[in-house]
């Protein structure tokens, strides 16, 4: 009993209760057509036997019955349109009323069987197990309303033939009673193996729909910067394709504008790392915070970020130069409160470019040049920069073709002592003539060789020989090199370099290696890495141009120098107070640091008496003599074995005439 009860209770698992539901909407409206075919054929064997209301009249309400139904699950709503309760509440009612029908239908053809003869009666028995076998299988997703026809229709059809004691029948309704009990354990196995499809499917689409999502987080992820939450490189670049090939087709200008932060790195060392990424989450959320739709903002990394937006080149600018001063607003976080500067360069197509690697590279490239210009500002990419690019496209073809060994020389510019006038020290000044396009200044080649991979290449050249020529001067004399910012990261240059000096026969303790604080910026770790390794052979090391970056006293502190070397540009302030000043509190920092202070760029006999009155006791520049060939190195010297700045200037002033 309390198996059929069980046999009776409705699946709670939605996805079987809506697949059932699906099923019937196909099977039940073919089941009241058999029903009512069979009963017609029935009350018409029967219709010269039993009273009209029997037959005719009976027929005509239950086909009226039937067709309702029937039309009513072939116009049933779609199961997402009416929910799983409805659904539930569906099933329920459809089990009903299929032992209702049955009812109905067992009583009106045991009455029927009543009239007729023989031929009638057979063809009721008939009815009765045909039409139970076909209901059968109409109701195979519906076990209940299967078992509930079952036991309505065939239980009391085979009790009546039993207690009519027509042997004849009773064998018959035995039959149909073995015949449809063994249906209903088939149909139960195999609404069994349907609901383990159902549940299986669904699982799968769970799974599915799972692997979906987790792929699309996926894609949102590897599209997305951790740090700030904004679109990262890769997203920009892909959405940068697509709105140039939109603008093509629209005949419409965009503009890419990269931003890049001033001042940042220095604050990073200074604050640290959770200080320097909660800024740059602050950045990202000012510049997502002014940008309308359609404007995308990335960060392109470190202290990078892009934006792309549709528009005409008087709004580019006044737009990117708005984001430079809105980015130049103090910051603060954590109770501190921090100035940043930004500098941003941008390329509107279809000026600067027709392509995505074009108009990015201009972009950078104005970049580039604000930030060595004119810090801080914003500046579209122009014809002169286009220029500049194409001189310098010659310039990097000739410095790929070069040879190195036969283009490249030294020459040596001397370091003097304010007090003696003696040259204590010589730095040696890298110069390159090429074959095709003349002489051209180092700051120029230096750069593009930096880019192009050629610096260690040209750093060991130069070294090699300036060491090589050095080594025939007095022992007493120094030697300062200058280094990029490149070299200094880069430990296989450093043991090159390393190898060179223990080849030669110079002593390391008169070598300095100069390096400039953007040079030191870049990768800061490895910087001191480097310095560290080139002091631990006895070398020393120089802060070049010192005043021209950050000049932050950080690096001063936390660096293991040796010497600060003031920048010439402090010299043609010096007639005013404040650049007095200034030279005066670089030389009280140098020495409360107990560093070497070295003034560049002196000119003038007037400018070296202001120093040498300040208190600076080394100096370079033209007033003493400009960078000279060795050989003139060495004929002042095999004049005198110390020789004074005077007779230098007297070479200097001679190769002039
Ligand atoms: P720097 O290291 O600051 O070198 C001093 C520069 O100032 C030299 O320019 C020198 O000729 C110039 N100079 C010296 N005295 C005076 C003066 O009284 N007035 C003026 N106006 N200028 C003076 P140079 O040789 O053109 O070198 C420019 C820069 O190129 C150097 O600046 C240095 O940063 C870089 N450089 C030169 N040679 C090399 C090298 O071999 N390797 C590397 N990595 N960089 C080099
Ligand atoms: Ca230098
Ligand atoms: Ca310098």
């Amino acid at each position: 009993m309390l198996q059929l009860k069980q046999r009776f209770r409705f699946s709670s698992d939605p996805n079987i209760i809506v697949a059932q539901y699906g099923a019937l909407k196909r099977q039940v409206p073919l089941l009241y057509f058999l029903l009512v075919v069979n009963a017609s054929a029935v009350a018409y064997t029967h219709r010269a036997f039993a009273p009209a209301y029997l037959t005719l009249g009976f027929m005509v309400v239950m086909f009226a019955i039937c067709m309702w139904r029937a039309m009513a699950w072939i116009y049933a709503k779609d199961a997402h349109e009416i929910g799983v309760r409805e659904i539930h509440r569906q099933l329920v009612r459809t089990t009903v009323l299929a032992g209702v029908l049955g009812v109905v239908f067992l009583v009106w053809s045991l009455t029927l069987e009543q009239y007729g003869g023989p031929n009638e009666r057979g063809h009721v028995a008939l009815f009765i197990a045909a039409t139970v076998i076909g209901c059968i299988f109409c109701l195979v997703h519906l076990p209940q309303a299967a078992m509930a026809v079952v036991l309505v229709v065939t239980v009391p059809y085979l009790i009546y033939y039993v207690l009519r004691g027509d042997p004849v029948y009773t064998a018959i309704a035995f039959n149909i009673a073995l015949v449809t009990g063994t249906m209903i354990q088939v149909l139960l196995n195999s609404f069994a193996t349907f609901t383990d499809m159902i549940r299986s499917k669904s699982e799968l689409i769970t799974k599915q729909s799972e692997a979906e999502r987790l792929g699309a987080e996926n894609a949102r992820l590897a599209q997305t910067d951790v740090l700030t939450g904004l679109p990262n490189r890769r997203y920009f670049f892909s959405q940068f394709e697509e709105a140039l090939q939109t603008a093509k087709a629209a005949h419409r200008q965009i503009a890419v504008g990269v931003f890049d932060l001033d001042r940042f790195k220095p604050i990073n060392d200074t604050y640290g790392h959770v200080m320097g990424d909660r800024l740059l989450c602050e950045v990202g959320r000012r510049l997502a915070s002014t940008v309308n739709r359609g404007t995308i903002v990335a960060r392109l990394g470190g202290d990078e970020f892009g934006l792309l937006f549709t528009t005409d080149i008087e709004t580019a600018h006044a737009r990117g130069q708005f984001l430079c001063d809105l980015l130049s607003e103090p910051f603060v976080i954590e109770g501190q409160t921090v100035m940043l500067g930004c500098s941003a360069g941008m390329a509107i197509y279809p000026e600067a470019g027709e392509t995505v690697h074009e108009l990015f590279d201009r972009s950078d490239y104005a970049l580039y040049h604000v930030k060595t210009d004119s810090r801080g500002g914003c500046t579209l990419f122009s014809l002169e920069h286009e220029t500049r690019i194409r001189s310098e496209r010659a310039v990097e073809t000739a410095l790929q073709r070069a040879d190195l060994e036969r283009e490249l020389h030294v020459r040596y510019q001397p370091i003097v002592c304010t007090q003696t006038g003696k040259v204590f020290a010589l730095e040696a000044l890298g110069r390159w003539t090429s074959p095709t396009i003349g002489s051209v200044p180092p700051d120029r080649f230096i750069t593009i060789a930096e880019r192009l991979g050629l610096i260690h290449a040209i750093t060991l050249t130069l070294f090699r020989k300036a060491l090589t020529e050095f080594a025939t001067l007095p022992d007493t004399l120094g030697l300062s090199f200058n280094l990029s910012a490149h070299d200094i990261a880069s430990p296989e240059t450093l043991d090159r370099l390393i190898e060179v000096i223990e080849q030669s026969r110079v002593d390391p303790k008169r070598l300095t290696f100069e390096l400039t604080e953007t040079a030191l910026m870049r990768d800061f770790d490895a910087a001191v890495r480097g310095i560290c390794m080139l002091r631990a052979l006895g070398t020393r090391l120089a802060l070049d141009d010192f005043g021209t970056g950050y000049s932050s006293l950080g690096y001063l502190r936390r660096l293991p120098l040796d010497k600060v070397k003031v920048d010439r540009s402090f010299i043609k302030d010096m007639d005013e107070l404040s650049g007095r000043n200034i030279l005066f509190g670089i030389l009280g920092l140098c020495q409360t640091l107990e560093l070497d202070c070295i003034i560049e760029g002196v000119e003038s006999e007037s400018q070296l008496r202001s120093l040498v009155a300040m208190g600076y006791r080394q100096a370079q520049g033209y007033f003493f003599s400009e960078p000279l060939p060795i050989h003139e190195i060495e004929a002042a010297f095999e004049a005198s074995p110390q020789p004074s700045f005077a007779a230098l200037a007297h070479v200097s002033r001679m190769r002039a005439a």
